[in-house]
């Protein structure tokens, strides 16, 4: 609630479930946390609503009548408008959640169902810091600054300019500093789990943004994992 509360704009969070009682019941936790809620029962209705006005936040149910939630999550990572949009993942059963974490789809959480409408706000809340919810804060590391607001980035006072995926990649490097990413990972991440993009543009795109860096000292940041993936460090 705090994260929430530190804004003048309430977060605004598209519920997708069909399953009226329960998507009441979550409209209910949210609203009274502060948020404003807008429902969608099927994965159509959620489209036409995100076109509309792009919400904060999407909570997306795994089985609704007219597309997985799964497919609905990489429909909207592939799109422009969408790509970075927060999706946290309700999942019924485990074997469920174990689909989900392995598959991923893009989405940045799942929570198991039932779950609370404290925890629910919780996780609601830690998903929007750590995707910068609103996008408005600036990244960090070292020298180097992201504004997303300006859409500039400087190293060592000075601009630095990047190509629009290097962008998107260093940005998700910037929000998820010291943590491995596999390059299927990174995929999904930025590319919004195109499949077909092969793994090896991942590679050029690292290189170009090294590159980028390398005037500032900064390309050390980014850093290889040997038989792993890459890393955003400041050590
Ligand atoms: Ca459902």
């Amino acid at each position: 609630m705090a994260a929430n509360a530190r804004n003048m704009t309430p977060r605004r969070v598209l519920i997708v479930e069909d399953e009226a009682p329960i998507r009441r019941m979550i409209a209910f936790n949210l609203v009274r946390a502060g948020f404003e809620v807008e429902e969608a029962a099927d994965c159509a209705a959620a489209r036409s609503c995100i076109a509309d006005r792009c919400p904060d936040l999407v909570l997306v149910d795994w089985m609704l009548p007219d597309a997985s939630g799964l497919e609905l999550t990489r429909t909207l990572r592939r799109d422009e408008r969408s790509r970075e949009l927060p999706i946290i993942m309700l999942t019924a059963r485990a074997e469920e959640r174990d689909r989900v974490s392995g598959l991923e789809g893009g989405a940045d959480d799942y929570i198991t169902k039932p779950f609370s409408g404290r925890e629910l706000v919780a996780r609601i809340n830690a998903v929007l810091r750590r995707t910068g919810g609103t996008g408005e804060e600036v990244l960090e590391i070292g020298d180097l600054r992201l504004d997303p607001v300006g859409h500039r980035i400087h190293a060592g006072g000075s601009e630095v300019t990047l190509g629009p995926t290097e962008y998107r990649l260093l940005k998700f490097l910037l929000e998820n500093q010291e943590r491995v990413f596999t390059r299927g990972q990174l995929l999904d991440h930025v590319w919004g789990g195109n499949v077909y993009v092969e793994e090896r543009t991942i590679d050029v795109h690292v290189r170009r943004l090294r590159q980028a860096l390398e005037p500032y000292a900064a390309d050390r940041f980014v850093q290889t994992v040997r038989g792993a993936g890459y890393r955003l460090s400041a050590s």
